[in-house]
């Protein structure tokens, strides 16, 4: 739960009256927020640019395949980690930042496996991309995403939403701005089945703004496009 001050403007907003939803935000606030390179969208259907900055800083467990993420992120995610410790629950980030090529080796593995199977060259791509994504596509490609867990649950498995760390994480995360980016009833739109132990960080008040519109990434970037193109945004 937020525990600061609550955004003065919001992606989708109740009326006081009866009617449907509106947008509070200006087309300028709008385009702000997409400008913002806390909020890039990365997923198969948007690529990373390649000039997107990268500047990472360690905060892995001993454990972590990757161990960093961007700068600000690391940080917000040691001082999450520091708040919960406080509360008695430990998390952990198993999973940070992968670089483009790094990823890249990931999937020509996969795909080179594929042909190995006597797939042709296209096939072996089509496969290995399901499984796979490919290199740029990955939002842990851009460093602002972490596979967290705890030494309770330490696969990463839907298993993690029955942890205290999963908890937790689901009151506090927000003001240390992170949100869950690929819940449960936004598969469809996200394009990706529930992972309770992925983590997004978006800055604190983006997270707000985020989650009180109930909107997933995907929805609230098409939102802040509509708004930020001129349209009156409603429902
Ligand atoms: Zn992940």
């Amino acid at each position: 739960m937020w525990r600061g001050e609550l955004p003065a403007e919001s992606l989708v907003q109740q009326p006081a009256e009866n009617g449907a939803p509106q947008s509070t935000l200006t087309a300028a606030q709008a385009q702000a927020l997409l400008d913002d390179p806390r909020m890039i969208l990365v997923s198969r259907a948007h690529k990373m640019p390649e000039d997107y900055p990268v500047e990472t800083k360690e905060c892995g467990s001993a454990t972590a395949i990757n161990k960093t993420l961007q700068t600000e992120a690391a940080e917000a995610f040691l001082s999450m980690q520091a708040a919960a410790a406080k509360d008695g629950v430990d998390v952990r980030m198993q999973s940070g930042y992968r670089s483009v090529s790094y990823q890249k080796k990931l999937y020509d593995n996969k795909t080179q496996y594929y042909r190995d199977q006597g797939l042709s060259e296209a096939a072996a791509r089509e496969k290995a991309a399901v499984i796979v994504n490919p290199p740029g596509c990955s939002e842990h490609n851009c460093g602002l995403a972490a596979d967290l867990n705890s030494p309770e649950h330490t696969t990463l498995d839907t298993g993690f939403a029955d942890t205290a760390a999963f908890r937790w994480l689901c009151e506090n995360a927000e003001q240390y701005g992170f949100i869950l980016r690929y819940p449960k009833e936004a598969e469809s739109v996200t394009g990706i089945t529930y992972e309770p132990w992925h983590w997004r960080y978006v800055g604190p008040e983006n997270a707000a703004l985020l989650n009180q519109s109930g909107l997933c990434l995907e929805d609230a970037v098409a939102v802040l496009q509509r708004i930020a193109a001129g349209e009156t945004v409603t429902g």
